[in-house]
């Protein structure tokens, strides 16, 4: 196994330490982390990468992430901008092309998306379902984004297609789809807000899962306050994302149930609602996880940095707590122990910027900072 040793750190920050090591080094052996410690006290490696003083951070966790579609909104977006309400039902524009396209165009643009994605630091990405909304359409959604990660989400449960009776359409994705869909996911999600479906169909689609061993996670409280997030406290999902309109009930069932509240700063950066409060959530002992909700409607970034960037500036949380909930929070949200964290045994999942601290992430927002990729320790979208 060849060992690679990653050195003259100027900034190391692991979420395995209170803060970040300084002149620090990692040794990478095969896809796992081996050591992390001092530059000066690292081990003989076969290969030596040079930091030049450089920050280095675990790669970004994307817990959320909605990559299987086809078209185009950029003119609901501008109409939007112009003044026109962002509502639910802008879904189906997408299912109509998503339908439309063949299996090697939507993987293509999964590829594309995949890529730009870890171009930007992205080594772990969740990718959801949702566009298809038959049984058909939507286990071939499941099959092009498992080419891609392990973590995918049967979301049959997006919006009730035009012209279908939402009882009956809840009874399809509990029961065939969710038949078509199982053996290629390892979550399920629903949709619960005005527009698409209510607490009891929600709970019914994820308690549906979980009889066949889905673990559950929540889109809630995006548009409007509602039962959705208590739901998952209620239900016990590692993670409820969105939370953008919380009454305090909301706020205190989140911090007793211990469910991920997964921030996802570019939908109301793209619908011009007000951003989530992660500052309350985290005074009121909340963990929250920062994602892309990378989708072709409401919000159309691959960019974990500039979703950093707004946590930041309007949002409340440091520069350390926003790094944290896109790295160490994500892989919470995703219920896995084996990356967003820099430790032995871990996967060697590693990002280099181009700057001397991880704040520069959000000190110099919509700058390219990052300056090497190494996923399960191979390099990977390596520019300087
Ligand atoms: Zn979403």
């Amino acid at each position: 196994m060849i060992s690679t040793v990653l050195t003259n750190i100027g900034e190391l920050t692991t979420q395995d330490h209170e803060r970040p090591l300084t002149d620090a080094a990692v040794v990478v052996e095969g896809s796992r982390i081996a050591w992390v410690g001092p530059a000066v006290e690292a081990p003989a490696a076969d290969e030596q990468v040079d930091a030049g003083g450089r920050a280095v951070i675990p790669g970004f966790v994307d817990s959320h992430s909605h990559l299987v579609f086809a078209g185009d909104r950029a003119a609901e977006f501008a109409a939007r901008m112009a003044g026109e309400p962002y509502a639910a039902g802008g879904i189906r524009t997408t299912v109509a092309a998503t339908r439309a396209a063949s299996d090697e165009q939507l993987t293509s643009h999964v590829a594309r998306l995949v890529a730009e994605m870890r171009a930007q630091g992205t080594t772990t990405v969740e990718i959801k379902s949702g566009y298809g909304l038959s049984v058909h359409d939507e286990a071939r959604s499941l099959a092009v984004a498992r080419q891609f990660t392990e973590e995918t989400t049967f979301l049959g449960a997006h919006v009730v297609p035009a012209d279908t009776d939402p009882s009956a359409y809840v009874d399809l994705v509990t029961g065939p789809m969710l038949e078509a869909c199982a053996p290629h996911a390892r979550w399920i999600d629903a949709f619960c807000e005005d527009g698409a479906f209510d607490a009891d169909q929600a709970r019914t689609v994820l308690q549906a899962g979980a009889a066949v061993g889905l673990r559950g996670r929540l889109h809630a409280n995006q548009l409007t306050y509602g039962e959705g997030v208590r739901l998952a406290a209620e239900l016990g999902l590692t993670a409820v994302d969105h939370c953008t309109y919380l009454t305090d009930a909301d706020v205190a069932a989140l911090a007793d149930s211990g469910t991920i509240a997964t921030l996802l700063p570019g939908v109301e950066f793209s619908t011009r609602h007000p951003y989530p409060d992660a500052r309350r959530l985290l005074d009121a002992g909340v963990t929250v996880a920062l994602a892309s909700d990378c989708n072709p409607g409401s919000s159309f970034t691959s960019s974990v940095p500039f979703c950093i960037a707004i946590a930041v500036r309007e949002m409340g949380m440091t520069p350390a707590e926003a790094l944290w909930a896109a790295t160490a929070g994500g892989a919470r949200a995703l219920g896995r122990d084996d990356v967003g964290v820099i430790a032995p045994g871990r996967r060697a999942d590693l990002v280099l910027l181009d700057a001397p601290s991880a704040v520069h992430l959000a000190y110099r927002p919509g700058v390219p900072l990052v300056a090497g990729v190494w996923q399960a320790g191979r390099p990977a979208a390596v520019t300087g």
